[in-house]
């Protein structure tokens, strides 16, 4: 469980570099900081070798990596949990600020949406998602993503007796 932790923050650590990279703010009242401007191209040198060295800047993304990415911030509550709000007439979309193209949807008791994501995993409640053609549908689960394929819209229903809250990607 420690470890688990452990990766986890070195996981966001590492994110929180790769998107919010800044020049180091300058704090009054100190006298070890330096305020000579002429380092401002060095330190843009510095966010240009940054940005060139991550992994992904080229690369497509990928089905693998959009489900650990989504499987990734599942398991980070607190980055979506505030967001979930209950409208007991009408599905909610919910964009998820700083992961772009996912967004929640909550489901009251018993309501369908239509959906056009290409992968979903569960959060809490229960869901199944429905293809065109396919019957009576394969319920979300928490833990595991589904992936669908581009173009290949569906529909996700609420099961049970309570609001279902599931997380979606493009
Ligand atoms: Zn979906």
């Amino acid at each position: 469980m420690l470890l688990f932790f452990l990766v986890l923050s070195l996981t966001r650590l590492t994110r929180s570099q790769e998107l919010e990279f800044q020049p180091q703010p300058t704090h009054e009242g100190t006298t070890t900081v330096n305020t000579d401007l002429s380092v401002a191209p060095e330190i843009a040198q510095l966010a240009t070798a940054i940005a060139s060295a991550r992994p992904d800047t080229a690369a497509p993304r990928t089905d693998g990596r959009i489900a650990g990415d989504l499987a990734d911030l599942a398991a980070v509550p607190q980055r979506w949990w505030d967001l979930v709000r209950f409208d007991p007439d009408r599905p909610l979309r919910i964009h998820v600020p700083g992961a772009p193209g996912v967004w929640l949807l909550v489901l009251p008791p018993g309501a369908a949406a239509d959906c056009d994501c290409r992968q979903a995993t569960a959060l809490a409640g229960e869901a199944v998602e429905i293809a065109a053609g396919e019957g009576p549908g394969r319920p979300l689960r928490p833990g595991r993503v589904r992936v669908h394929g581009t173009g290949s819209p569906h529909r996700l229903r609420g099961a049970g007796h309570g609001y279902s809250v599931s997380l979606h990607a493009h």
